[in-house]
């Protein structure tokens, strides 16, 4: 393998097919080449985990990404309507679901720095309007 000059990054995304697809492209065009680690509700396996097995192999798939590719920037993509959040059915308003995400991605943010202190981390709401237009959404949580 050749060396790569440009800095690799390490994607953390949701599995859901109306969002993926046409992201792909877009973070590309961000943070180049990425590694993409696709788990149902992304940052939700370290915010607000089911059982500690989700966070034990999402942080496992980040530790071999930045082992295997060296990767200096971890991005946590969450979105809206997301189905292992209930949906967007489940907040009052799209405000409100932008709140809930920014709290979660700010949870999730917090774990991998204490697991990986040297990375820079950045957080992603994922929007989606009527048209179906996707948006990339830079999120900065609350601190
Ligand atoms: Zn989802």
């Amino acid at each position: 393998m050749q060396e790569r000059s440009n800095k690799i990054a390490t994607v953390v995304m949701c599995i859901d097919y109306r969002f993926w697809p046409h992201v792909l492209p877009m973070l590309e065009k961000q943070y180049g080449d990425f590694d993409l680690i696709e788990v149902a509700g992304a940052a939700k396996g370290l915010a607000s985990p089911k059982n500690s097995s989700e966070r034990i192999v999402l942080l496992s798939n980040i530790k071999t990404s930045i082992s295997l590719h060296h990767t200096e920037t971890i991005v946590l993509a969450n979105h809206q309507d997301c189905g292992a959040y209930g949906g967007s059915k489940s907040f009052v308003s799209l405000g409100e679901e932008m709140r809930f995400h920014q709290r979660e991605l700010g949870k999730a943010r917090d774990y991998i720095r204490k697991h990986f202190p040297g990375h820079k981390v950045e957080t992603i709401f994922i929007s989606r309007d009527n048209k179906g237009v996707i948006s990339l959404i830079p999120i900065s949580s609350y601190e």
